[in-house]
């Protein structure tokens, strides 16, 4: 006999699981009664649904679930302050996610999601474009990272602050699914995280940032910048030769024009590749007039042969955007000690499989 799929509870909006809740004859309020046990509680079988009636759990677990990621592997960084996650979905496929730690309020953490298996675009010093591209992520195998990375290890999602779509995967090449978890990570009902607490990173997919711009969702853009000119980022983000650069300022000018939030502009300091002092000089020219800020990530040491420049150097490279005017800050790549460039612990997963480990 043919079983029918499962309708997971966590890609769904509030709005859509009521109707589907009326459907089966039931009150909408019982939809906010389950949706409350799946995000703040981290109760995914209905069993444990104790005010929900017993029939009723019984019909929900024959036509719904609500666990698309389970943790394989985790590894915790030395200082605790950030945890990576290997999930397995119902495929077999693997896909990471990161919870870190806010390091000067304790009990807040952001968790960093996935948007695909694997990645089409290909950036020259990324491990999760070694995977290539295998599919994309659904809205719930994108929220499902959010629970399993919060409700981990006996935590919850009341410290959850920020949601950052950072990691395997070009969000915007999966469009329709990011912006639907988007909203379900935000509802009051589920993780309720505020707009402005979310950021949506892209490598540059210019017209579906023109897109987003008119979803009406005051979240960051943050755009993965990393060389300041064609030549250089053609190289380093092949859908540049798509997307050049003008093409791109000009979207993410416009969207900063039209939603009045700023964007952020990415840029991974490499070490004898985009750290120049010419690559400063050009990157503030650009960035002229544009409301922008700029972070500065060392390159976190990966198998490519990439490193991050001296201390100097990255200090150099700052000063010259800040007294060009250009908001710009240095962030500390954390996690080097548990693989957290993305891709790394999916790599060493398969490593492991390939050598009979039983993960
Ligand atoms: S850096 Fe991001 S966009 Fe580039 S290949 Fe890796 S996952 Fe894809």
């Amino acid at each position: 006999m043919n079983e029918e799929k499962k309708i997971d509870i966590c890609g769904l909006e509030l709005n859509e699981f009521e109707s589907l809740i009326e459907e089966m004859g039931e009150k909408a309020f019982r939809a906010r009664q389950i949706y409350g046990w799946v995000f703040n509680a981290g109760v995914r079988d209905f069993a444990g649904m104790t005010d929900i009636p017993s029939q009723l759990r019984a019909r929900l677990a024959v036509r719904f679930s609500a666990e698309t990621c389970r943790v394989e592997r985790k590894s915790v960084a030395g200082d605790k302050m950030a945890v990576k996650y290997a999930l397995s979905l119902a495929d077999g496929n693997v896909i990471e996610a990161v919870k870190i730690y806010d390091s000067e309020k304790l009990d807040k953490y952001t968790v960093c999601v996935s948007t695909q298996v694997g990645c089409p675009v290909n950036c020259a010093f990324c491990q999760t474009a070694k995977m290539g591209f295998i599919r994309n992520l659904s809205a719930a195998e994108i929220t499902g990272q959010v629970l399993a990375a919060a409700f981990d290890a006996e935590g919850s999602a009341e410290g959850l602050s920020n949601v950052v779509y950072m990691g395997m995967g070009e969000p915007l090449l999966n469009y329709d699914n990011v912006v639907k978890s988007v909203k379900i990570i935000n509802c009051p009902k589920a993780f309720n995280v505020s707009m402005r607490k979310i950021t949506v990173s892209t490598a540059g997919v210019a017209p579906m940032i023109k897109k987003l711009m008119n979803e009406n969702m005051p979240i960051t853009l943050a755009l993965s910048l990393h060389a300041p000119a064609d030549a250089l980022r053609d190289k380093l983000v092949p859908l540049n030769r798509k997307y050049n650069i003008k093409c791109l300022m000009d979207a993410v000018k416009t969207y900063a024009r039209t939603t009045g939030r700023r964007v952020t502009i990415e840029y991974v300091l490499i070490d004898n590749v985009n750290d120049k002092k010419s690559d400063a000089v050009k990157l503030a020219e650009l960035l002229k007039n544009t409301l922008c800020h700029v972070n500065l990530i060392p390159m976190n040491k990966t198998e490519g042969g990439f490193s991050a420049p001296l201390k100097s150097k990255i200090s150099e490279f700052k000063n010259i955007l800040v007294r060009s005017g250009i908001n710009a800050t240095v962030r500390s790549s954390r996690g080097q000690d548990i693989n957290a460039a993305c891709g790394m612990l999916y790599r060493e997963m398969k490593r492991a499989r390939a050598d009979g480990e039983n993960i």
